[in-house]
């Protein structure tokens, strides 16, 4: 085998495991979000990355536009009804979902698995993780909207299947059209 058929060889190996993008084209990255909270003061909610385990990638990269402005909709609206002081992400793009289909993918979802520095999932059903889903719910292009308070899909839809229930208590999860 002379070196040229060693290139071709090269080459198509490459084109077998195409390397991940995480950040999508035109995207924008998530930042810390300015609020004037309950008590009608300007404040700063901090948003803090993960790595996902599966692919032990950070969370921080460039998102759909239209996902961010939802995001901070929520933000904003939720930090005026209750204490919101961080939130943590632990999924952009990055991490292995359940579907190919994911918004994931598509830098449309994203995933908060701490608000304030504690776990959703010993959250539950309270605020702030009530108030940031409720805010959600009235966010232009809002599609996907599961954890501990709703579960909702393609915008109304209340999610029926047990095990989505499941998967969605230790994490919140929002997605934009
Ligand atoms: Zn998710």
């Amino acid at each position: 085998m002379g070196p040229e058929d060693e290139k071709k060889q090269e080459t198509k190996q490459e084109t077998k495991k195409p390397e991940r993008v995480y950040d999508v084209k035109d995207g924008v990255n998530l930042t810390s979000v300015s609020v004037v909270n309950k008590d009608g003061k300007t404040a700063i909610v901090t948003v803090k990355f993960e790595n996902t385990d599966s692919d032990k990638h950070t969370s921080d990269n460039k998102v759909q536009p239209s996902l961010k402005t939802a995001f901070e909709g929520a933000v904003k609206d939720a930090a005026k009804k209750t204490d919101l002081t961080e939130i943590t992400i632990s999924s952009t793009t990055n991490g292995n979902h359940g579907s190919e289909k994911s918004l994931h993918y598509e830098g449309k979802a994203l995933d908060i698995s701490k608000v304030n520095s504690k776990p959703v999932v010993s959250i539950g059903d309270a605020d702030p993780v009530k108030s940031i889903q409720t805010a959600f719910q009235s966010q232009t292009g809002r599609r996907e909207n599961m954890g501990p308070s709703l579960m909702r899909c393609a915008g109304t839809a209340d999610v029926k299947s047990q095990k989505t229930i499941d998967d969605h208590k230790n994490h919140v999860h929002l997605g934009v059209e």
